[in-house]
């Protein structure tokens, strides 16, 4: 006989394990299952993320407090000081989440990938696993589609269960190393040259002491001939005598969250449902507190006896509410600069060259802290204004 649970959540990066940690606490019987042989995702090995993010659990996984950020066009830099949050080791902090998920009492299961789905009656109704041949079905109330976007399978069973597929033309690709013997800094860089990362941008983070992450991501290109190339090309002085230790590489929806993220027994959530900050493509505090929706979203539908796509919309219409106005603001902030991306960027860093005051402000809203409040502050400059897209103004009224 089948296994029996209430939520099955495909995926153990941040928004699986948040849905994990919610459903559990709401006292549902919950299997989080992972592709590979440990939680985390496939994307990244340290993080920007807003301090307040964290709890006083998840600060253990802070490596680096980030008080310098240098923003760079091909032909100008800028660097900006402030309090701009931290840096957190990717891996620490995914298994400091599986810790508290399961201290609620979802199970966690690894190498077991989710393969396909099973439907009863036109609904969703539990998922196959399979792993070095041995291969069940487990049945659940609702599955919880967090598979990010890094690998083989990632949104493909929200997108099965509403039969369409990603909108290829609007993935971009990334790719970043874990650099090692580094001279250790505080700082982070923030590149944009369409050359190398169109439509997107390359960063250094510190990640520790003697390490530091590299990364680029842009439309069309192949991220790690791109990468290669940004570290020849922008030879970055702390990184003189370094080494990669590790790499990945990873797919990104910059278009902003599915338009359905519900269907009859079956919720997607975090980068699988494009819950990403466009600009930057962020979105590790999209992922907890979607995901914690998510987990909630689920409980209550199944407590009520309903889990079809129109019950389980509540969740859907949670988020929108929250985040659907900083997801639009990202979009056209990336959309500001997606023509012309180079002239625009220079004008921008040369602007905040001569308005200290907004300097901050920018970097912020560039990582999707709190992006209304700083678009605000960024737009009743007139100069600034004109190179962002008109439609920004109707937003942040
Ligand atoms: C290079 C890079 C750098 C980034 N930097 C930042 C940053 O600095 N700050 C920030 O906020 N965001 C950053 N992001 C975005 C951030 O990584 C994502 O928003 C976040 O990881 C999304 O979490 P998730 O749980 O939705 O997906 P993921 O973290 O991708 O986790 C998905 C999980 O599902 C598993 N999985 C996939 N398929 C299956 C299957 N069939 N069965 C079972 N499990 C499966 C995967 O192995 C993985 O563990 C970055 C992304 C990339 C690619």
């Amino acid at each position: 006989m089948a296994e029996k649970y209430d939520v099955i959540v495909a995926g153990c990066g941040p928004a699986g394990l948040s849905a994990a940690k919610s459903a559990a606490s709401e006292g549902a019987k919950v299997l989080a299952l992972e592709l590979q042989a440990q939680v985390g995702g496939c994307t990244g090995f340290a993080s920007w993320v807003p301090t307040n993010l964290l709890d006083s659990k998840l600060k253990r996984a802070v490596v680096a407090r980030l008080s310098e950020v240098r923003a760079r066009s091909p032909w100008n830099e800028l660097t900006i000081r402030g309090d701009f949050g931290v840096i957190v080791d990717r891996q620490k902090f995914d298994r400091l989440l599986a810790a508290g998920a399961s201290e609620k009492g979802a199970d966690i299961w690894l190498s077991a990938p989710v393969m396909d789905l099973i439907f009863k009656g036109g609904k969703v109704a539990g998922v196959r696993i399979k792993a070095s041949g041995w291969s069940e079905q487990i049945e659940g109330e609702v599955v919880v589609d967090a598979t990010g976007l890094g690998g083989e399978w990632s949104g493909l069973f929200f997108r099965k269960a509403l039969n369409r597929d990603w909108k290829r033309e609007l993935l971009a690709f990334s790719s970043e190393y874990l650099m090692a013997n580094v001279q250790d800094e505080k700082s982070a860089d923030l590149v944009f040259t369409s050359y190398l990362a169109p439509g997107g941008h390359a960063w250094t983070y510190p990640a520790g002491k003697g390490f530091a992450v590299a990364g680029i991501r842009g439309e069309r290109i192949h991220p790690d001939i791109a990468l290669d190339e940004f570290l020849g090309r922008y030879s970055i002085p702390r990184f003189s005598g370094s080494v990669p230790v590790a790499s990945s590489r990873s797919r990104v929806f910059l278009d902003g969250p599915l338009d359905r993220t519900c269907a009859d027994g079956i919720i997607s959530v975090g980068a699988a449902a494009g819950q990403l900050y466009p600009f930057s493509g962020h979105g590790i505090s999209y992922a907890l507190r979607c995901g914690e929706m998510a987990g909630r979203g689920a409980v209550e539908a199944i407590t009520e006896g309903d889990v079809s796509g129109k019950r389980l919309s509540a969740y859907e219409n949670a988020w929108r509410s929250k985040f659907g106005t900083e997801f639009r603001i990202g979009k056209l902030m990336r959309a500001s600069f997606g023509v012309s991306q180079d002239r625009k960027i220079d004008a921008m860093i040369r602007m905040l060259t001569e308005k200290p005051k907004l300097q901050r402000a920018f970097i912020r809203a560039f990582a999707g802290f709190d992006p209304e409040d700083q678009l605000r502050l960024l737009l009743k400059d007139e100069d600034i204004a004109s190179v962002m897209a008109k439609e920004l103004r109707m937003l942040v009224r």
